[in-house]
């Protein structure tokens, strides 16, 4: 199959859809591979390397675009590149379609099999195109949440490890799902004070094997939520209602009698925040004080380390890649019910309920 990875042109977005590593996969599979030129230079992945792992490096995207059965991008398709969709051709890349109508009707008329990674399912439940993300934005929520702590930030000025002879910083994890573990994970490794709340049972019980002494885990209730954020120096909002906007777990008051200084990085704030106090932030300006605690609520975190993040993504996307082109689309559909989860347009039509529900599309 001829497979084509063009450059990224969303604002922000120096994340490729094939890494050099994944294109030697496809090559030794018998597939070409078309990368535009430049596709990963700021990420520090140069034409060559592509390359060398037997790609055929084009000059602009209209010529990735025509030559390619196979399109695999990072963000949605910009309207430049939707007029270069053609019918029998298909999209593999992140979507969010549901509130994103213009885009919808755009796909449906552009005749492709548009799936979307942020649907595709696993075999073991959860989202595994999704999860790579929430694994590098819980990771990176300490770093980020370490240096909003600090007193030019607004912060504390408090190093999360403490000191020898001084008590480290009290961090507190709301949610122990992926984004939350690897938050726990990097807390814990600077020797922070750690607690972990959840109201899955069963995660908190994985937790408690995992960490064993190391971690605090909290049955989350209202009450256990208000005790350990206002001892907090530093609260991770990790929290996911599949399908849901996220729960506001940190009213207005609770902000207001937080230690002055005090650090939420929301990481949930891409389904709206898990504090009142909330606001969508981006890289360029992150995070602000209100009520005298900073707030961290970058909607995209893993954009600020591109390179960790492209890399995560493609070990994720590779097997269904491969997939697609070993056995052509609709095979690769037909045989795999996880990636069929992931189609959302095909031959003009919506074809994810929950999607087609919140378009008002017929299913
Ligand atoms: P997940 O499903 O793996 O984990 C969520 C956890 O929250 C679950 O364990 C669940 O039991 C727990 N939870 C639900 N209600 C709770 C409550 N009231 N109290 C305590 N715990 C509760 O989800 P995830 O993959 O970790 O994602 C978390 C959020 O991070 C999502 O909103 C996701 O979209 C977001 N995210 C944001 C970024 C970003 O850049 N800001 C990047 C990736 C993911």
């Amino acid at each position: 199959m001829r497979i084509g990875v063009p450059k990224e042109i969303k604002v922000f977005e120096n994340r490729v859809g094939l890494v050099p590593a994944s294109v030697r996969e496809l090559v030794a599979h018998g597939h070409q591979v078309f990368v535009e030129k430049n596709a990963a230079a700021r990420i520090g992945v140069t034409d060559e390397d592509y390359v060398k792992a037997g790609a055929t490096v084009l000059p602009s995207a209209d010529e990735v675009f025509a030559s390619s059965d196979l399109i695999v991008k990072v963000k949605e398709p910009l309207a430049a590149e939707r007029a270069m969709l053609r019918p029998g051709q298909t999209l593999f890349t992140y979507l969010h379609l549901a509130p994103d109508p213009d885009q919808a009707h755009g796909l449906m008329r552009s005749g492709v099999a548009a799936i979307a990674y942020e649907t595709v399912t696993g075999a073991r439940g959860g989202l595994p195109l999704l999860s790579p993300m929430s694994e590098v934005a819980g990771r990176m929520s300490i770093q980020a949440g370490a240096h909003c702590l600090e007193m030019e930030q607004g912060g504390r000025g408090m190093l999360l490890g403490g000191s020898a002879g001084v008590a480290p910083a009290n961090v507190v994890v709301i949610g122990g799902g992926v984004s939350g573990v690897n938050a726990v994970r990097m807390a814990i490794g600077l020797e922070a004070s750690v607690t972990c709340l959840d109201v899955n049972l069963e995660r908190l019980y994985g937790l408690d094997q995992q960490f064993g002494a190391g971690l605090n885990t909290i049955f989350s209730t209202r009450q256990a939520i208000e005790d350990y954020v206002l001892e907090a120096d530093l609260v991770i909002g990790a929290v996911l209602i599949p399908g849901r906007s996220a729960p506001k777990l940190i009213s207005t008051d609770m902000v207001k009698a937080m230690k002055r200084g005090s650090v939420i990085v929301d990481i949930a704030i891409d389904q709206g925040g898990f504090a009142e106090t909330s606001r969508p932030t981006t890289h360029a300006a992150p995070s602000y004080v209100e009520h005298g605690v900073v707030h961290y609520c970058v909607a995209n975190m893993p954009g600020a380390v591109a390179r960790t993040s492209a890399f995560a993504l493609n070990n994720a996307t590779l097997p269904f890649v491969l997939a697609l082109a070993n056995k052509g689309t609709t095979e690769a559909l037909l045989d795999d019910p996880h990636l069929r989860a992931g189609l959302n347009v095909y031959d003009g039509k919506i074809t994810h309920p929950a999607v087609a529900e919140s378009l008002g599309e017929p299913y």
